[in-house]
């Protein structure tokens, strides 16, 4: 199948083609001939399956088809970095043609706040918000979505875990009653389809095989104390074949400390989690994909919709608490068809926790014996017990399952109302 047979408007495929998208990814496949019919849609695909181009470009093709004063499509998404991202795309995408789109994000300081005011009010096609933000612009009456046609939950999942359902009901309740929704969710637990049923009429269904790695990632893990990880790693970060890498901790102490010894031994690293302000963010995440900076160490907050190409490898210096971080933390590598490696140290205390990202992905990951010097690691085997959590899917709501939030440190868009009982054991991790 080719882009063509959408019979996608012209000036759209001229822009795919600058950006050297040949075959629609099957998230595409299935996607945008529903959209393109008008149908209300719920589909279940991960990040870096192409949901974002699936979701844009019937929407674009519709603008282009016949282009409505105000504001015609709301993008909600969950953190300042994947609108931004979507953003971007959009902008890709729309090269060729006159449509316009906006981000609006919290975290910034009073001058964004004012600009991205002033963009909203002299319109656009297409918005992109976190909801946070989003309120409080329909709270002093900036933005108009009389003419909303298309409403775009990105990430929905995520957006509902981290307390986003009330807000998200409010801005629906702002919206036309005639609209189309695309509900997009990495994973489709019980509270996303009562969602769905809240806000829309019907709907069809599409699935991408969920939890599963890109075909491209080499996966493989390492058996190793915590005494003998600093020296594996840096024996791995001296293979100079990867040229862009991240390394994963899962607290920020742990990336903080990891980044101090990994410059103490004379690596250029950076550090990136919710101590950084926006700003830093930003500068930060233009110089990775500008390859100016070959090593980024983080926490789970860089593990979902980082859109960098040419991560080659990634490594998991501890085992992610959740099995699906497992997933979206390697799928920063390999992205779309590229190839790339994701490396796992285990230690003892993780051997459980790694078998449940095994079952999760139904895939053993090869373990490879540590260097000789470093001398004997854990044994894999010795951990033989039953995991808790069945497939390992779906973050449950039982408590203390919850253990995200990487996104709600203090810069994030969210006002601090305690809506969430665990936001400061959050804001530790990230
Ligand atoms: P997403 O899942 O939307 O975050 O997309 C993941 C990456 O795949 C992004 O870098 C996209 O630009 C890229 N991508 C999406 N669709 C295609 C396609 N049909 N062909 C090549 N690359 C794609």
């Amino acid at each position: 199948m080719n882009f063509r047979d959408f019979k996608l408007h012209p000036q759209l495929l001229e822009g795919l083609d600058a950006m050297g998208f040949e075959k629609p990814t099957p998230i595409q496949e299935k996607a945008i001939p529903i959209i393109l019919e008008n149908k209300n849609l719920i589909a279940c695909a991960q990040t870096g399956t192409g949901k974002t181009a699936a979701f844009i470009l019937p929407v674009l093709h519709k603008l282009l088809q016949h282009k409505n004063k105000g504001v015609n499509t709301l993008v909600l998404a969950p953190t300042r970095e994947l609108a931004m991202q979507i953003d971007q795309q959009i902008e890709g995408f729309s090269y060729f043609t006159n449509a316009t789109s906006i981000a609006v994000y919290g975290g910034g300081d009073g001058q964004t706040f004012v600009t991205q005011q002033r963009a909203l009010r002299s319109g656009a096609d297409i918005v992109i918000a976190t909801p946070g933000r989003l309120i409080s612009f329909l709270g002093s009456k900036k933005v108009d979505l009389s003419s909303l046609e298309h409403l775009i939950m990105d990430e929905a999942d995520r957006m509902l875990d981290m307390g986003f359902y009330d807000d998200i009901m409010k801005i629906i309740s702002k919206l036309p009653k005639k609209r189309q929704n695309l509900l997009f969710s990495a994973t489709m637990p019980p509270n996303i389809r009562k969602l769905a049923k809240n806000i829309m009429d019907g709907y069809e269904e599409v699935s991408i095989a969920i939890s599963k790695p890109a075909e491209g990632i080499v996966q493989q893990a390492y058996m190793a104390y915590d005494n003998q990880k600093d020296q594996l790693l840096g024996g791995i970060l001296k293979n100079n074949d990867f040229k862009s890498i991240i390394i994963f901790a899962s607290t920020k102490e742990k990336v903080k400390n990891l980044s101090r010894r990994l410059k103490n031994s004379g690596e250029e690293v950076r550090q990136f989690h919710s101590d950084l302000d926006q700003k830093e963010r930003e500068k930060l995440m233009q110089k990775f994909k500008a390859k100016q900076v070959r090593i980024l160490v983080g926490t789970d907050i860089l593990s979902r919709g980082i859109d960098v190409e040419g991560i080659d490898l990634v490594v998991n210096y501890d085992v992610p608490p959740d099995p699906e971080d497992y997933v979206h933390r390697i799928g920063r590598t390999a992205r779309a068809e590229s190839t790339g490696t994701a490396i796992t140290f285990v230690n003892d205390n993780d051997i459980k926790r790694f078998k449940e990202i095994e079952k999760l992905i139904e895939k053993e990951v090869p373990k490879i014996s540590l260097p000789e010097k470093l001398g004997k690691g854990p044994d894999y085997h010795s951990s033989n017990r039953r995991t808790s959590s069945g497939r390992g899917r779906g973050r449950s709501n039982k408590p203390g399952n919850r253990r995200k939030g990487n996104y709600r440190g203090k810069n994030n868009d969210r006002n601090s109302s305690g809506r969430n009982k665990r936001s400061s054991q959050r804001n530790k991790r990230s």
